[in-house]
């Protein structure tokens, strides 16, 4: 019955789509078991997958298509929460702010979401630009250019000073006074103006910086910066647009308003104490690590003039404690979701993050998965990407290596594919 099932699946797909593909697979992670399964076939129709089945399954039309990978370790493709797709480190980019335009952002961006697609990263949560993410979200929706599913905060709220105020920095006459309109929010009827014009804007998601942060030109790289009474009015009218929140936080005091505030996820948590963990636990909120954006900014710090003079105290103080918090919250039962502040560091090597997490003492497949089964929980994608299974997306990416036992091997993805389109190979 199952076989007469699968035939008439395959028969009907064949009909609509006229050609199906037969990925070959040596290896193949189950990220929902955390096994590692030998000898698969995955057949893909369209934009999603068909079916997974036992040894190497032959096509049944001359149309339909092989894809070879019995010498590879195939997976889900990965999901990074925490990039910046629109921007990227530089020595100018304090200067940019004031020369680029929207347009010429956007044209940088095309080259982002490309080698982010290509390093395996199928879906990402943006968390913050100035509205081009929002346009390049579309444009990939629409097939118009290259790039992996994007989910965006279009731009972060801060408060007055915040580590996301569009002005910091500037000299007074350039500074203004924005307001909910560009993120910046200083009440509660702020904080519900500036979600619902995020709302208005496009955005699938709110962020927010909870706490000072590295590298905005201001001194405090971890003072709390929104009171418990704003961030909760921020949680409760996301929530009505279906919104959840990220929060920013490297200091404790930030970290514990924005979690009783009600967000999902904190971003760095770079000086987290044991009693905050324990309040990650039991208010459900994941902690995003971005180990790779830490080490970044502290070895950037070390290159003369890279940074605005302010910036580097915070960054060579900041940047190498992450690592170290991440292992004390994995090793405390804290819920991990992968994420690395690309853009921080050069979009494309989002990989690099693994082998971090792996030398912070969680397992290679824990990383994985922290990659694939539980950002979809947060998505709000559950039946549609983070697992190799009838029904999802055909998003597949594989490596030479079994990252099991080479980690490494993530840094360097040899195959993309996307809602059943090869983009590498
Ligand atoms: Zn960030």
């Amino acid at each position: 019955m199952k076989k007469f099932l699968l035939f008439f699946v395959l028969l009907t797909s064949t009909l609509l789509i006229g050609q199906n593909t037969y990925i070959h697979c040596g290896k193949l992670i189950d990220t929902k078991e955390g096994k590692v399964l030998t000898n698969k076939t995955i057949i893909v129709s369209g934009k999603k997958i068909v079916s997974v089945e036992n040894g190497f399954i032959e096509p049944t039309t001359a149309e339909d298509k092989i894809i070879d990978l019995k010498d590879k370790t195939v997976m889900p493709g990965l999901t990074d929460m925490h990039v910046h797709i629109e921007s990227e480190t530089n020595p100018n980019a304090y200067l940019e702010e004031y020369t680029l335009n929207d347009a010429d952002m956007a044209f940088n961006s095309l080259h982002y979401a490309e080698v982010t697609l290509m390093a395996g990263f199928t879906t990402v949560r943006d968390l913050g630009g100035s509205g081009v993410n929002v346009s390049l979200r579309d444009a990939i929706n629409q097939g118009k250019v290259v790039g992996p599913r994007i989910f965006t905060a279009e731009k972060s709220l801060a408060t007055t000073g915040g580590h996301a105020d569009p002005t910091n920095g500037s000299k007074k006459e350039l500074m203004g006074d924005p307001g909910p309109k560009e993120g910046v929010v200083n009440s509660i009827d702020d904080a519900a103006k500036a979600v619902r014009q995020r709302y208005k804007n496009g955005a699938d998601l709110i962020k927010i910086t909870a706490t000072g942060g590295v590298l905005s030109v201001a001194k405090s790289g971890q003072n709390p910066q929104f009171t418990v009474e704003e961030i909760k009015a921020i949680c409760d009218t996301a929530k009505d647009y279906g919104f959840h929140v990220a929060a920013h936080a490297h200091g404790d005091e930030g970290m514990q308003r924005a979690i009783l505030g009600g967000v999902k996820t904190i971003e760095h948590g770079t000086l987290m104490s044991d009693e905050t963990m324990e309040l990650m636990k039991k208010y459900d909120v994941y902690l995003v690590p971005t180990i790779t954006a830490g080490r970044t900014v502290a070895d950037n710090a070390k290159i003369k003039d890279y940074y605005p003079a302010v910036i580097v105290p915070k960054a060579l103080e900041i940047g190498p404690k992450i690592q170290d918090t991440f292992g004390r919250a994995y090793k405390k039962g804290v819920g991990i979701v992968f994420g690395t502040d690309a853009g921080v560091f050069f979009h494309g090597e989002n990989g690099r993050e693994f082998a971090y997490m792996v030398e912070a003492g969680m397992p290679a497949m824990k990383t994985i998965q922290s990659a694939t089964i539980t950002p979809a929980v947060i998505l709000n994608m559950t039946d549609e990407i983070g697992q190799i299974k009838s029904g999802f997306f055909a998003d597949i990416i594989a490596t030479d290596d079994d990252p099991t036992q080479n980690i490494k091997t993530m840094e360097n993805v040899v195959f993309v594919m996307k809602e059943g389109k090869v983009y590498k190979q």
